[in-house]
């Protein structure tokens, strides 16, 4: 691997391809598999990521908002996507861009209704998703007739799948919860089905419902960071393999005296003769100003350098006084070794949040 020569996002498509093998094996043949893309593939890249998946045979794909699914479209992207979070006011270009809607409350529904008539739609497809206690998107079990009667009285929509989504897949003693979600989902979907003539696909598992409910996978499961290469935990954080390197260069060091201040407000003093880097990367770039004044480190050959003072928006400064490193050495803020979900835990977040932050102006270089 060359060393970083600016601040860059390496991509390691092979890291996706293991990590996708490995979800798959822990489904049944039969199970289906959405990838979940949204935020640009958790930070990465939505396009190459979709492109790669679709190598794999990959089934499905999710994103959020309808103009990501717009972005890979664009892109050639063939493979259904699912919009997970749509707003009324993109329903046309949804239905112009064959994007498939998530319709998660009563007014959703009339409303996708209203366009898919207006567009002289026939069996659109759509994805019903149910609220078993996530509490944030869905409806409850008692609209299912609601549903159900809208259904019988037009021809343009067609229910494709049953979903729900678990609140604390990843968390052991939450276990009951989930397994109530579980049950709830069940019997709303055996409910919903016993209205209808044809049997919609069912999902509920993201990655951690993969590999802690395999009972709950259904007809399909929806990943994300599992295929970015973390499983929640320290154990199957060993099965995954991180995709994306976050990489950067000293620009510049500067050796400097006792009770000399760096950075913006003067909010570090230092305690003797020091050495200082500057690295081309701030809060612009996804690096929170929560990681400032000694919260997070990054690696210089191979050795951890606080981050010291303010965070700026277009660099940050380290402590490198005991570590033999000159400018232009390669500096590590994420990678294989030194993990993004150790980085996040700095500042009491998590590895999605961490991701997803790093900003569209830092390139990707793509490695296969
Ligand atoms: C983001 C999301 C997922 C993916 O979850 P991971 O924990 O990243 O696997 C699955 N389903 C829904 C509804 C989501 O919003």
């Amino acid at each position: 691997m060359p060393k970083a020569q600016e601040t860059i996002l390496e991509i390691h498509l092979d890291a996706l391809t293991h990590n996708f093998n490995y979800l798959k094996s822990k489904l049944k043949p039969k199970t289906k598999f959405l990838a979940v893309v949204k935020a640009f593939a958790y930070g990465s890249c939505s396009v190459e990521i979709a492109k790669h998946l679709e190598t794999l045979n990959v089934d499905y794909f999710a994103v959020a908002y309808t103009n990501e699914g717009v972005a890979l479209r664009d892109a050639g992207i063939t493979t259904p996507i699912l919009v997970l979070h749509p707003q009324a006011t993109n329903f046309k270009i949804i239905i112009e861009r064959c994007l498939e809607p998530s319709i998660y409350s009563p007014k959703i529904l009339r409303e996708f209704i209203a366009v898919a008539e207006e567009q002289k739609q026939n069996d659109y497809p759509i994805h019903i998703k149910f609220n078993t206690g996530l509490n944030r998107l869905g409806f409850w079990h008692n609209d299912v007739d609601y549903i159900t009667s809208h259904l019988k009285e037009t021809k343009s929509i067609l229910v494709k799948s049953l979903f729900s989504h678990l609140a604390a897949s990843e968390d052991e003693s939450e276990k009951e919860f989930s397994l109530r979600q579980i049950k709830d989902f069940k019997t709303i979907t055996t409910d919903f089905e016993s209205q209808i003539e044809y049997l919609p696909w069912l999902h509920l598992c993201n990655t951690s419902g993969v590999i802690n409910y395999p009972e709950a996978h259904f007809d399909m499961v929806r990943c994300g960071i599992g295929l970015y290469g973390f499983g929640n935990s320290a154990k199957e954080d060993q099965n995954l393999k991180p995709i994306a390197k976050l990489k950067s260069i000293i620009s510049q060091i500067h050796m400097i005296e006792k009770d000399e201040t760096v950075g913006y407000n003067r909010a570090y003093t230092s305690s003797g003769f020091e050495k200082i880097a500057t690295i081309p990367i701030g809060h612009a770039d996804g690096i929170s100003r929560q990681f400032g004044n000694g919260a997070g480190n990054v690696f210089i050959n191979n050795q951890k350098a606080p981050i010291i003072g303010n965070v700026c928006m277009d660099m940050i400064m380290v402590n490198v006084t005991n570590i033999g490193c000159k400018e232009g050495d390669e500096v590590v803020i994420f990678d294989g070794n030194h993990k993004v979900s150790n980085f996040a835990e700095s500042i009491e977040t998590i590895s999605y949040e961490i991701l997803s932050a790093v900003s569209q102006r830092v390139k990707r270089v793509f490695y296969r």
